[in-house]
């Protein structure tokens, strides 16, 4: 039976703990696929995102070098907000004797239970938790609250504090453009997309360019 795994994200930027996750979940997993799916419109973000077109190229950079993953359009291009259960229907549609694994951070795992439709989301794929350092509810905590979840498989990702928060600040407080030799992001975002934040104007208190 293919596997199939469903990574979607903000990504906004999408930053190394992103790419350390879907390797880990194509090893762990022995994933014959893995699709990243930009969000269109974050229903459970409090804040606007950067316009789709950014988050699409710079995911398309961000993974290119990864085998078997391919950056999935179809959120950014669907109306409405952006539902996973919607887009699991689809993808099942297309593929219905594959499985399909859906990766999560531990701060999504603590607040899946307010996801819409999420009992169907489990009755269609398995979700797979990475830990993030910090988070509120420890994965145990709400594993034990929620037993629908305990099906849930943890991925052996370590702890990494790298959040997309984190680098939006710390390019928001750079004085001055970027560097293009990106000293500042090295090692938070690949080189490709640090290029593309910094050629954008991208996250500066005031942009360079539109
Ligand atoms: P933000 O800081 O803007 O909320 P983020 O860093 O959480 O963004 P997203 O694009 O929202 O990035 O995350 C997509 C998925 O990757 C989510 O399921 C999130 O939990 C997971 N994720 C992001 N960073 C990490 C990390 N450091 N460790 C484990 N999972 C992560």
């Amino acid at each position: 039976m293919k596997r199939v795994g469903v990574f979607g994200g903000a990504f906004d930027p999408p930053h190394n703990a992103h790419l350390a996750l879907a390797q880990t979940a194509i090893d762990q997993l022995q994933l014959d696929e893995l699709k990243i799916i930009p969000t269109g419109y974050a229903w459970h973000k409090d804040r606007p995102l950067s316009a789709a077109e950014h988050r699409l190229k710079m995911a398309q950079l961000a993974f290119r070098g990864l085998d078997r993953v391919s950056v999935d359009e179809r959120e950014i291009k669907r109306d409405g907000h952006s539902y996973t259960i919607d887009t699991l229907v689809a993808l099942q549609a297309e593929d219905p004797e594959a499985a399909f694994f859906l990766l999560i951070g531990g701060d999504q795992l603590a607040a899946f239970t307010g996801w819409h439709r999420w009992q169907d989301i489990l009755s269609r794929a398995t979700v797979c938790v990475a830990e993030r350092p910090l988070q509120a509810s420890a994965p145990a905590d709400v594993l034990t609250q929620t037993p629908a979840l305990r099906q849930s498989i943890h991925l052996q990702l370590p702890p990494m504090t790298v959040s997309a928060t984190a680098i939006r600040q710390l390019i928001a407080s750079h004085t001055g453009p970027l560097n293009t030799s990106q000293p500042d992001l090295a090692g938070l975002v690949p080189d490709a997309v640090a290029r593309y934040i910094s050629l954008h104007g991208l996250y500066q208190a005031r942009p360079t360019s539109p």
